[in-house]
């Protein structure tokens, strides 16, 4: 299981190079199989995105006949995306000789940190706003314990095509403990040619600007927005009032 990071190749680590150099067959979403230098050597499955648990197992199955298999994943592969989905697939009695490893990749969120400043440099929560696999009360449970406990959140799957009032709703659960004035830093395809960072305020987030290739990461009661060279920079300072 192999991570991409969040886009090109500056963000893609030696480790990960080198996995994917020695791969026979690579399996993955096909847009980020179009992300890997074609190599005549090897041969490419690409699938649907939807498809986690078929793939896995295709990923296994030519591993177990003798193949170098790199199954990729953008970001990291064990933040909502295939190395679980492997692992998963892996307990099935006929894959027990089968050798998994996971090879790390950039997470969305610290990229788009690192272009905000330093919003996660207190303590910080990771959550999918998709309820494609877990029910929205479980996310609605989960937003109002993060906002109630004060951490800075960072949140992925924020909206698709089809996934539409779910930033609403998780705004509105968030305001009901966290200030109007709260930042939130919208990131889209950060490191990508489409990239674009945005600092708003929590209670002026408008769903309409945020889509599947977004990246949200909401302040907590410390986080700070400061000026410097005509931008805005967000940091959560490592100290919390007593
Ligand atoms: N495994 C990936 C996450 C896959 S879920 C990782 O570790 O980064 C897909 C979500 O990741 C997107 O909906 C978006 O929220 C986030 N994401 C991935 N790449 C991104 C990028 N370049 N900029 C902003 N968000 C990104």
């Amino acid at each position: 299981m192999v991570g991409l990071g969040p886009a090109g190749r500056p963000w893609l680590t030696p480790e990960a190079q080198d996995a994917l150099a020695t791969a026979d067959e690579l399996v993955g979403y096909g847009p980020y199989l179009d992300r890997v230098p074609p190599n005549p050597r090897q041969r490419r499955h690409p699938t649907d995105n939807r498809e986690e648990a078929r793939r896995a197992v295709h990923a296994l199955e030519l591993a177990r006949a003798g193949s170098r298999v790199a199954v990729v994943s953008s970001g990291d592969p064990g933040v909502f995306a295939m190395a679980s989905a492997v692992l998963e697939a892996a307990a099935e009695p006929r894959f027990a000789d089968v050798a998994v490893r996971v090879v790390p990749g950039l997470t969305a969120a610290q990229a788009v940190a690192s272009r905000a400043g330093a919003p996660l440099g207190h303590d910080y929560c990771v959550l999918s706003l998709s309820d494609l696999l877990k029910p929205w009360d479980v996310v609605a449970a989960r937003i109002t314990a993060a906002a109630r406990s004060d951490m800075v959140l960072a949140i992925y799957n924020p909206a698709s095509r089809s996934r539409t009032w779910q930033v609403a709703a998780a705004r509105d659960l968030l305001l009901e403990h966290r200030a109007p004035r709260t930042p939130v830093v919208i990131g889209r395809d950060v490191g990508g040619s489409a990239e674009s960072v945005r600092v708003v305020t929590l209670g002026e987030l408008d769903p309409a600007e945020v889509d599947m290739r977004c990246l949200l990461v909401v302040g907590s009661s410390t986080t700070r927005v400061v000026e410097r060279g005509g931008r805005q920079v967000v940091y959560t300072p490592r100290r919390y009032p007593a």
